[in-house]
């Protein structure tokens, strides 16, 4: 029998449509397609819109239109799959499976409301000259029993401790499993947490490779941690990449028209000219040259 590191990875291109694609996530297209090709594997597209405020059906429509233009195919689904209806990779069709995962959660762990708002976390930062951090919350909403309505947040207690991962491209890395409070898994509008959709999904999916920036590491030993209670023994491996910053070193902001893609293919940008920006803005080349996405690919190569 065949074990599963043996086996070629499936990995994900996963945006959340809050607005247009950028070079940023141009710059993940190239790490998540190249390094599936360098080992085989295949890629998923994935519509991370667990966010019902900040998603917009129009945003969808639009980055889907620009992953076309841009030639960027997944191995499944297809554009069309999801432009059709209804679909497995789309997060905010799939709802009754995070339900599903929070009422697993809940027979193995502590699961509870939490009225704490950014305010709290500021107040406690102000009194004790740190931020927050370590189990729970600042309001010690584990031991109040409070209702889980709509507007507070839902919290798992995943116990302390630290998980390390073999990163492949920042090499061995770990870190607090809770490092700024329980790990929220519903907000406090009722949506489902980023965490607890990308853990549920990629276990469902078959995802044994996450490729993506690393303003997400901090968050990468919670992650390990909340799969593992929901029975995913093996962690998926992990690739976290530079990100494109805006020349002050800021993070780019969707609302950055100087960086989407829609509108600099609008402005007359060819394809080839994008892709080499954005390889070049993440370090992998030393000049912006235009190039083929199948030349970026081989860069990870
Ligand atoms: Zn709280």
């Amino acid at each position: 029998m065949t074990s599963p590191a043996e086996l070629p990875p499936t990995t994900r291109f996963a945006p959340a449509p809050t607005g247009r694609l950028h070079l940023g996530h141009l710059a993940n297209a190239i790490y998540v397609w190249g390094l599936a090709r360098r080992i085989g594997g295949r890629v998923l597209l994935r519509i991370e819109d667990h966010d019902r405020q900040r998603c917009r059906p129009e945003h969808e429509t639009a980055l889907l239109d620009d992953l076309d233009r841009l030639g960027l195919a997944a191995d499944e689904p297809s554009t069309d799959a999801l432009r059709a209806g209804r679909s497995s990779y789309r997060q905010s069709d799939n709802g009754a499976l995070y339900a599903a995962a929070l009422e697993r959660l809940a027979a193995v762990s502590d699961v509870y409301a939490c009225d704490c708002s950014r305010a709290t976390f500021a107040a406690w930062r102000s009194d004790h000259g740190a931020s927050w951090s370590g189990r729970g919350c600042p309001g010690g909403c584990r031991a109040r029993g409070l209702e889980p309505t709509t507007g507070l947040t839902l919290r798992v207690a995943l116990a302390h401790g630290d998980e390390g991962w073999d990163d492949r491209l920042l090499g061995s890395r770990s870190g607090p499993v809770a490092a700024d409070g329980d790990l929220p898994v519903r907000d406090r509008n009722g949506n489902w947490t980023y965490a607890l959709c990308v853990v549920v999904d990629d276990l469902r999916h078959g995802v044994d490779l996450v490729v993506r920036g690393e303003d997400l590491v901090d968050a990468t030993p919670a992650q390990i941690r909340l799969a593992r209670v929901l029975g995913r023994e093996v962690p998926p491996r992990f690739a976290h990449h530079p990100l494109v910053r805006q020349p002050d070193g800021s993070k780019l902001s969707k609302a950055d028209n100087a960086t989407g893609i829609g509108e600099l293919l609008d402005a007359g940008r060819s394809t080839k000219d994008l892709i080499g920006e954005a390889a070049f803005r993440v370090g992998l080349v030393a000049r912006p040259d235009p190039m083929s996405f199948e030349d970026a690919l081989d860069l990870l190569g």
